[in-house]
């Protein structure tokens, strides 16, 4: 048998804004989870989609990490920079059948007043999954804009019901149909959030995904992705989401304050954090800050 893994952890960031402080705790978390275990705690940069993400707030990003005294292992990995590696996860899934051209705009979508909502909008109602395949394959050749959504029914045949690990809760039953048939790329964005992620933990090795309560419903969507290419199976651990004293989530689209002050030398509070308090004694951001 090979040796176990060292719990490997990473920290996500998309760099559409400065370091908020929900996404510092989110950091402080899963940094947290590797140190103590003495794991390895990796850094990557989810910059995926070209209209929101810009370099200067990779560097801000880095900067602010680096105020709040983490430190992370290897080199960090720029999601950008390996569009041809999503490409062949998106070959292989097409190989298997379980891939096809959708040539609806977001309006069409929209507008399908049997479409109900899931946790990524409304579920698609499958239009497109009942095209011709040779004429589908016709308009993809004459250039015509499409996305490639997943044949949720198919992919669910292939690989049977599946669970995934919560820590502190054991194994949880996935339930990707909630997501309809997912889009895995678009024509503005090659590779969607969830093909990446889970391309990314697989080839990184990470055995412990920590992320926000928003994502739980995901990752059974995470895990079909997984079963159906072979790839590793992590652990999951999804945190409360910092709020504001009004109950408002932090994020950057409610325009959350940037954690780190770079007028005031760094605090590098971070070892000190860890060594003395879990994750689950963070009441308020005031606490640590
Ligand atoms: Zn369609």
């Amino acid at each position: 048998m090979p040796p176990p893994l060292p719990i490997t952890t990473r920290f996500a960031p998309s760099p559409t804004g400065p370091l908020h402080l929900g996404s510092a705790y989110a950091a402080l978390f899963a940094w947290t989870q590797a140190r103590q275990a003495e794991g390895r705690f990796l850094l990557r940069i989810e910059d995926i989609d070209p209209a929101r993400c810009r370099p200067e707030y990779t560097a801000a990003l880095i900067d602010d990490l680096t105020w709040l005294g983490l430190d992370w292992d290897n080199g960090i990995r720029t999601q950008s920079q390996h569009f041809p590696e999503y490409r062949r996860t998106l070959d292989h899934l097409a190989q298997a059948g379980l891939l096809y051209p959708c040539f609806c705009t977001r309006a069409d979508i929209a507008n399908a007043t049997t479409a109900p909502q899931g946790p990524d909008g409304p579920i698609y109602p499958g239009t497109c999954r009942r095209l011709d395949p040779a004429q589908a394959q016709d308009r993809v050749a004459q250039g015509e804009h499409h996305a490639l959504r997943l044949e949720l029914d198919q992919a669910l045949h292939q690989t049977g019901p599946l669970t995934w690990h919560e820590q502190g809760e054991g194994p949880l039953p996935c339930r990707p149909e909630a997501f309809g048939d997912p889009v895995l790329a678009r024509k503005d964005t090659p590779a969607s959030y969830h093909l990446c992620v889970t391309h990314d933990d697989a080839i990184q090795a990470v055995t412990l995904v920590t992320r926000g309560d928003d994502l739980r419903p995901a990752t059974s969507l995470h895990r079909l992705l997984q079963t159906l290419m072979n790839w590793p199976e992590p652990a999951y651990a999804h945190h409360p989401l910092l709020r504001d004293p009004a109950g408002q989530r932090l994020a950057k689209r409610t325009k959350a304050p940037r954690c780190a002050n770079p007028a005031s030398p760094p605090k590098a509070f971070a070892p000190a954090w860890a060594s003395t308090k879990g994750p689950s004694e963070v009441k308020r951001s005031d606490d640590w800050l």
